[in-house]
């Protein structure tokens, strides 16, 4: 038996054998009895036919149904999964139509394997074999097709979303994205819906087909999605197209035909919907999510505004591999002398703009990179509107600095705050406004014969020439090798440069930039001192400055006498000096790297020579007679290739003998604890200048700084090799002698905030946080 059509839903009812009983989808299991079950449901998805590898390549149809007479909210598991076989799924597909009510009966239950990812239902029915029967009421009369069935779509308002589940919604849209290549082969838009809940919901499209994607006009527009999957990405619910999507927009405009733009053929659209779609706009409207003004005309640009512009393209021209030339307007004139960019006549296709042009009426638009594939589908005529169009005041190369400059406008790559472009319909409601100002113009035409001297005006300027390097966003921001990696888990934005200068701190955020300098150039002396306590930094000291302290503590001639140490002397060749070497009594006999040796009476240079065989020797003098510290400008304690410095202002100088008996183990912390000084850490400080082509700011790297190299800095103030290390990493951020774009870009995270400087005025400082690297 195969697919059996009724005229109404209750003659289903009839049909149902009497040996079988109705049972609720929500009540099935894997371990219910399905002989003498039938089901009730209306189709809510009808798959395609596929043939089935694991089953020697027979037909098989998966459809979605709902249970009919529940009001879906209240329970779980009201929709389920129906898999149909062999012919019965031919005839399914032929006969049954999304929104048909069927009966379903001799089915078999199984587990669902898709139920982790749709959520569905834990079982599905399968349907096979002569005993299976299929009874269908079909919901509208079927000439009229699927697009006109009444079939019922729920509609979960946006605050009502659950984790991972298939769902259909309604939003006006607060932002979006014209679809662009992402990685593979699909397209992807993006975009974010709110509605009357209020919650902001942001929604990914993937698609190969570009046609398929939402058509999405501004801001405010109104979009329904059929079938999108929740998920939850960066603790917020996201919404991701899943099988069977589809997607309809409609204008925001209150009043304005409620006219579906759809891709897909058979979409269904009835009184319910117009309804939501009037209820929305009013919202939306109440909400000031639709401004009255959506786009900016040509008479009220100024230099340096990002904004949208709806216009119509006169002419275009290809300028190279990687712009085009879009020469548009919208009737209106523009208050700025406008950029006129020259182009061979044979390049040019459409009409001459020379009168316009004359008028002040062409803005000449630079299309880049990955807006070219939609500029070069424009016809001269077409009605097309760019988004985050950047206008800027340029003045030709050999232009007198006293000459006016003239605004020229950008779309550079990438998709930054939506940046993009799109044709519009001549029949959108808000081009009717935008129609009637260029018919004023119509006369215009006849002039454009005219050949008069103003083409002497035009600059020959290649788009190369033309883009000026401030303010825009860098053309690789978006993607490529980094040298570096960010080991933070911010959800936040990359920003460019610009926008983090124009940004209020304190703030996180990302950036990727190359380095343009940085400072100090001698690598040595990024290396720091660095008090914890009093916050004081200061330059390691020079071995001349260190070598003056050891003299001057040297000239005491009385040597130190203390009753808790074991002293050895030598003379040495100098007349009058002797060199001491003080241990404390009880480590005599322990081994020599064990010691804590004081040494008196060295030079530096001979301390360092002692330092190769002793492991830890503390420089004093002698006041008279006393044993005390150096002056602290020296190190107060040699460790090997290491040399540790304490804090003038911190530490108390308190060293007495019982405080060694006993140690352990010897460390700059434990000897400078021991002896009552404050030790200085060893820090590494870099200040970069970074340049993203749209601004440069000067973040320094400081805190980060160890990860960031992965050095320790204490381990590379006594060794050249981790010195080196540095020089090798700073020479590939900024190879000597390479020019800034061949710089490799870096991926930073970075902290904005302020502190105060001399004058107590607050001063923004970047910081360079959480980025380190990349150790191939
Ligand atoms: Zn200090
Ligand atoms: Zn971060």
């Amino acid at each position: 038996m195969s697919v059996q059509k009724v005229k109404d839903s209750s003659d289903l009812d009839a049909k149902v054998p009497a040996h079988l009983r109705r049972t609720s989808i929500t009540g099935l299991t894997v371990t219910s009895d399905p002989s003498h079950r039938c089901v009730k449901a209306r189709v809510v998805h009808k798959g395609p036919m596929i043939s089935c590898a694991q089953k020697d390549g027979i037909e098989m149809l998966k459809a979605e149904i709902r249970e009919k007479d529940l009001p879906q909210s209240t329970t779980e598991h009201t929709s389920i999964n129906v898999i149909f076989f062999g012919t019965l799924a031919k005839d399914f597909s032929q006969s049954v139509r999304q929104g048909d009510v069927v009966l379903l009966a001799d089915f078999t239950i199984k587990k669902s394997p898709s139920f982790l990812r749709d959520k569905l239902h834990p079982c599905q029915l399968e349907m096979d074999g002569n005993d299976a029967f299929v009874y269908v009421c079909s919901s509208a009369a079927p000439s009229q097709g699927p697009s006109c069935s009444e079939a019922k779509y729920t509609y979960v308002p946006l605050n009502n979303l659950k984790h991972k589940t298939v769902v259909n919604v309604y939003g006006v849209v607060t932002f979006f994205k014209q679809p662009f290549p992402s990685k593979g082969s699909d397209y992807c838009s993006t975009l974010k819906i709110t509605d009357q809940s209020d919650v902001k919901v942001s929604c990914n499209i993937f698609s190969k087909k570009l046609e398929d994607h939402p058509v999405i006009f501004r801001v405010g527009d109104i979009i329904r999605l059929h079938r999108f999957k929740t998920g939850i990405f960066n603790d917020s619910m996201t919404l991701l197209n899943t099988y069977g999507w589809s997607a309809v927009t409609f204008d925001g405009i209150i009043d304005s035909p409620v006219t579906p733009r759809a891709t897909s053929k058979s979409f269904y659209f009835g009184e319910s919907d117009r309804n939501t779609v009037q209820k929305l706009r009013q919202w939306a409207s109440s909400q000031s999510l639709i401004s009255n003004e959506p786009t900016v005309s040509l008479s009220s640009v100024s230099p340096g505004m990002y904004f949208d512009f709806t216009c119509q393209l006169l002419a275009k021209a290809v300028m190279d591999s990687r712009c085009i030339l879009l020469k548009v307007w919208d009737g209106t004139k523009c208050e700025h002398p406008l950029l006129n960019i020259a182009v061979a006549s044979d390049a040019l296709v459409g009409e001459s703009t020379a009168a316009k042009d004359r008028m002040n009426l062409t803005a000449n638009v630079l299309v880049y990179d990955n807006h070219m594939e939609a500029a070069q589908d424009l016809k001269p005529g077409t009605f097309l509107r760019f988004y985050n169009l950047r206008s800027l005041l340029q003045r030709a190369p050999d232009q007198q600095a006293d000459q006016a400059e003239h605004l020229s406008f950008h779309l550079h790559g990438g998709s930054t705050y939506g940046r993009g472009l799109r044709s519009l319909p001549a029949e959108s409601p808000d081009l009717q406004s935008l129609k009637s100002v260029l018919e004023n113009h119509v006369d215009l035409d006849e002039y454009d014969e005219v050949n008069d001297g103003t083409l002497l005006e035009i600059w020959y300027t290649p788009p190369e020439a033309v883009v000026l390097p401030n303010d825009e966003e860098p053309d690789e921001a978006d993607t490529g090798h980094s040298y570096t990696v960010r080991t933070c888990e911010h959800n936040t934005q990359q920003l460019t440069l610009a926008r983090v200068k124009r940004s209020t701190p304190p703030l996180s955020c990302h950036v990727r930039a190359r380095v343009k300098k940085y400072h100090p150039q001698q690598l040595y002396q990024c290396l720091k001192l660095f008090c914890s306590k009093c916050k004081t930094m200061k330059d390691v000291p020079d071995d001349g400055a260190v070598a003056k302290v050891f003299r001057e503590s040297a000239r005491e001639n009385r040597p130190c006498d203390v009753q808790w140490a074991a002293t050895s002397s030598v003379r040495s060749r100098e007349a009058g000096r002797n060199i001491s070497m003080h241990i404390s009594r009880d480590m005599v006999g322990q081994s020599t790297h064990m010691h804590l040796i004081f040494v008196e009476g060295t030079t530096l240079d001979e301390i360092c020579v002692l330092s190769r065989n002793y492991e830890n020797l503390v420089p004093v003098r002698s006041e008279n007679g006393r044993m005390a510290l150096m002056d602290l400008t020296a190190p107060f304690l040699f460790s090997r290739d290491k040399r540790y410095y304490g804090c003038k202002q911190c530490s108390l100088n308190t060293f007495e003998n019982h405080v060694f008996a006993g140690m352990e183990t010897y460390d700059g912390q434990t000897v400078a604890e021991a002896l009552g000084v404050q030790l200085m850490q060893y820090r590494l400080l870099i200040q970069f200048e970074l340049d993203d082509g749209t601004d440069t700011l000067e973040a320094l790297l400081w805190e980060n700084a160890e990860k960031f190299f992965h050095v320790s800095a204490v381990d590379a103030s006594g060794s050249q090799d981790l010195q080196d290390k540095i020089q090798t990493i700073i020479d590939t951020i900024k190879p000597p002698q390479s020019s800034l774009e061949e710089r490799p870009w870096l991926d930073l995270c970075l902290s904005v905030y302020t502190v105060k400087d001399n004058d107590s005025n607050n001063k923004v400082c970047y910081q360079i946080t959480d980025s380190e690297i990349r150790e191939e």
